[in-house]
Formats: structure tokens, C-alpha cells, sequence
């Protein structure tokens, strides 16, 4: 493989440098630097942004909206996005719900929903898990029975991310009780605002409220509503995660968080020298370069490999385990940068808190982040259930 940029690529990437310098709002700078809780609208501003330019889905076919860039121009975009610390554009309708509406939907479908996703006209969020229905998914117990065009959905779903934030939702219901489990399954995209359905917040232990807990009874949603054929709906679910899991690796994010771990090491001191000085906590940061540096290229190994273009296969279960541990293991570092200053943050930050902050500005976030990221190796499917599908479906053991 080769790795130097082309001089066309090097043009490419003062163009997005040049674009994100000049375009990046400053407020939303100003609060990310400040750990300030991000609200729909500042998640949205940077995405419309995107969307002008007609940068916004990048890994889309261009027919449908995407840019036509080559796979290294992607990468390109990735990287300068996280350099600059972009915000994270929500996955829910660009990475998820999009293709899987470009690939198994109608043109009815694709000529309503794709063009809203975007403009960031409609926020999605992903209606799949239910308590008892995890990894175990397809054990899941939402019905959606048939009542003339429509379907009447009743059940529970659970760890909704920003679902209290969704326009619509992608549903995975039962349409059919006495198939074998993955064969009874329809794949719904239903209106959030629909009468039935309750919204309620989960807190996690960072003091966020990220996740929420949705409730639907007696929804009713038009049979016109569906993605692909009734009870086929497993594929699409599958299609969607495999997409779920590459971008879960977040190689980008990783590179400019550990930038961001050497910054504090280099501020914080440990006797009279930079923690950064010290042989244990500096062999810990380069432990952590190399792996990335080992995921970075496995990751564009698999986009420039035989299958480019045919969409990510069970090998993003390798990306993802590796890329949740190297991202949990970075909040582990700042963390201990941080030493006691991290303290006071251990409960994280309560709505309408109004305590003075201790210590440095980088030091607010670092224990809800390191709270928050357990998540990392729990969703997009458990790492234990990643090595599973590397066993299956990679080894074939
Ligand atoms: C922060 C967060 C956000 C989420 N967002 C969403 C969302 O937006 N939409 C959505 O639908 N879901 C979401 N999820 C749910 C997520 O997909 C599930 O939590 C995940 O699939 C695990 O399921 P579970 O929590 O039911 O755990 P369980 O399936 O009960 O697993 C419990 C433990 O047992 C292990 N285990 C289970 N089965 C096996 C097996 N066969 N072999 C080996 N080990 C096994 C698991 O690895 C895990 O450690 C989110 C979860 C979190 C934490």
C-alpha cells in the first residue's frame, strides 16, 4: 500500500484545511473547549454547514447526495475534521438509517427521507435494543401487527441514544411471532411525534443524559413506512451495523485525543518535571500511539483492499473492538494526567450546577469522559460479541 499523498491529495487537504478554518463557527469552539453539554442546535450548526458546501456524506454514492471523493480523500477528511476537533457529526440518519435507505428502500422513501437527512432537516435516532434484547437482538419483543395500510406497534425500547433530540426513529418490530427469530422481524421508520410514543431519560454515570428509555403503545405507522420487504427486515438490521461498527473506530478522534492527553501531560507536573517526562506515564502514551498507528492502517487497508466500494464486512467487528479499547484506554490517561483535579467531576455535571470549577479547563471533563466512555465497548454490539463474529464469520472456526 502505498502511503504518500498524491500532489492532487495534498491540494485536497489544504482545500479542507483551508475550508475548516474559515468556516468553523467560533461560539461552537468556544464551548467545546469549555466541556460545555452540547444541545441539538449546536450538534446541528456544523452539519448545515457541511451541507452548503455539499460535504456532508461523504461515504454516500454520489447519485444520492455524496461527494465522489476517492477513499484517500476520505481519510483526509477524517483526519482534518478530528485535527481540527470538528464536532462529531451524528451517525443516526448519515451512517446508518441513510444507507440503509439508499440500498433496500423504495424511491419513495429515498425521494422523502434522504435529501432531509442531509440537510439535518430530521434527527434520527436507532430504536433496536430492548431490556432482554441486546446481544441477544433478535430475541426482540416489539410487535407490529397489521391493521389495514398500517401497523400498530406496542413494546419497549431501550439505551435510545438522543432519542428525546429524534424527529423519527429506525424500529426493529416483530411482524410475524411463529417464524424462527431473525425471519419474523420488518424494519419500520416511524414518525417520533407519532401519538404513543414516551420519551423518558436515562442518567448515566457521568451525569449525562444521553440515552433514554421509548415506549410505544398502540403507534400507529403506515405500512408505506417500512424498509424492504415484511419480515426480511434482520437483513437491513445487519447491513446497518456492520456500517455502525466502522465508524466506531473513530482512528481520527483517537490521533487528536492522544495530542490532547501529551498537552496536559506536558502542563501537569510530577516532582519538578512534565508528567510527560516520566519513563511510565510516557510509555503508556507511545504503547498507545502504536496501537493506533496498528488500527489506522488495518482500518485504510480495509478501505483501499479488495472489497473498497462493497461496503464494510465482519472485519469492522476487528475495528471496532480495537478502536473502543484504544478510546477507553485514552480517557484512562487524562484521567491520570489529571490527578486529583479530576476529582470533584467523579459524579459528573448536574443540571443547573453553578460550583466555581477547580483546576484547569481541561480537567472538567475528564472523569465523566472516562465514565462515559465505558459505553465504548458495550454498544454498536459488546466486544465480546465482535470476537464471536471474528471467530464465525472472519476465522471461520
Ligand atoms: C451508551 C449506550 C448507547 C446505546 N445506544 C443505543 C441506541 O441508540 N440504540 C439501540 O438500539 N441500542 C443502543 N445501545 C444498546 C447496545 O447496543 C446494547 O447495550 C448492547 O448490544 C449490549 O446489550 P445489553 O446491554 O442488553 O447487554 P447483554 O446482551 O445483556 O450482555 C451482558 C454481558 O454479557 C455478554 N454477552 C452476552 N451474550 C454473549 C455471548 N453470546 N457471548 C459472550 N458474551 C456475551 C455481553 O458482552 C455483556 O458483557 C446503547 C448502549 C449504550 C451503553
Amino acid at each position: 500500500m502505498d502511503m504518500e499523498f498524491s500532489p492532487e491529495d495534498l491540494a485536497f487537504q489544504q482545500e479542507v484545511r483551508d475550508f475548516i478554518a474559515e468556516n468553523y463557527p467560533a461560539e461552537l469552539r468556544e464551548k467545546q473547549d469549555e466541556g460545555e453539554e452540547m444541545s441539538k442546535e449546536d450538534f446541528l450548526v456544523w452539519h448545515k454547514i457541511l451541507h452548503k458546501k455539499g460535504w456532508i456524506a461523504p461515504a454516500w454514492p454520489v447519485e444520492y447526495g455524496g461527494t465522489g471523493w476517492t477513499p484517500t480523500q476520505r481519510f483526509i477528511w477524517s483526519e482534518e475534521s478530528a485535527r481540527a476537533d470538528c464536532i462529531r457529526l451524528m451517525p443516526f440518519g448519515l451512517a446508518m438509517v441513510g444507507p440503509v435507505i439508499y440500498t433496500f428502500g423504495t424511491p419513495e422513501q429515498k425521494a422523502h427521507f434522504l435529501p432531509r437527512i442531509l440537510s439535518g432537516e430530521d434527527w434520527w435516532c436507532q430504536g433496536y435494543s430492548e431490556p432482554g434484547s441486546g446481544s441477544d437482538l433478535a430475541s426482540l419483543r416489539t410487535t407490529a401487527v397489521r391493521d389495514g395500510d398500517d401497523y400498530i406497534v406496542n413494546g419497549q425500547k431501550t439505551w435510545t441514544t438522543l432519542a428525546q433530540h429524534a424527529d423519527w426513529g429506525f424500529f426493529l418490530v416483530r411482524t410475524d411471532k411463529d417464524a424462527k427469530q431473525q425471519e419474523g422481524i420488518s424494519f419500520l421508520l416511524i414518525d417520533m411525534k407519532s401519538p404513543g410514543i414516551t420519551v423518558r431519560p436515562i442518567i448515566t454515570l457521568g451525569g449525562e443524559h444521553e440515552v433514554n428509555e421509548v415506549w410505544l403503545e398502540d403507534v400507529r405507522v403506515p405500512v408505506a413506512n417500512r424498509v424492504y420487504e415484511e419480515n426480511k427486515g434482520w437483513t437491513c438490521a445487519k447491513f446497518l451495523l456492520a456500517h455502525e461498527r466502522t465508524g466506531i473506530a473513530g482512528v481520527a478522534a483517537s490521533k487528536r485525543g492522544i495530542e490532547k492527553v501529551k498537552a496536559i501531560a506536558r502542563t501537569e507536573v510530577d516532582g519538578d518535571k512534565p508528567l510527560l517526562a516520566n519513563a511510565f506515564f510516557k510509555r503508556k502514551v507511545a504503547e498507545l500511539e502504536v496501537d493506533l498507528a496498528a488500527l489506522e492502517l488495518t482500518e485504510l487497508r480495509s478501505l483501499a483492499g479488495p472489497n473498497a466500494g462493497r461496503g464494510p464486512g465482519p472485519e469492522s467487528s476487528l475495528l471496532k473492538i480495537k478502536g473502543s479499547e484504544i478510546q477507553q484506554r485514552l480517557t484512562e490517561l487524562s484521567l491520570e494526567a489529571v490527578g486529583h483535579y479530576g476529582a470533584p467531576y467523579f459524579r459528573g455535571f448536574g443540571e443547573g450546577d453553578n460550583e466555581h470549577p477547580i483546576g484547569p479547563d481541561y480537567a472538567h471533563r475528564a472523569a465523566p469522559t472516562y465514565f462515559n466512555m465505558r459505553k465504548t465497548t458495550i454498544y454498536g454490539g459488546s466486544n465480546e460479541i465482535q470476537r464471536n463474529i471474528i471467530a464465525k464469520m472472519v476465522l471461520g472456526l
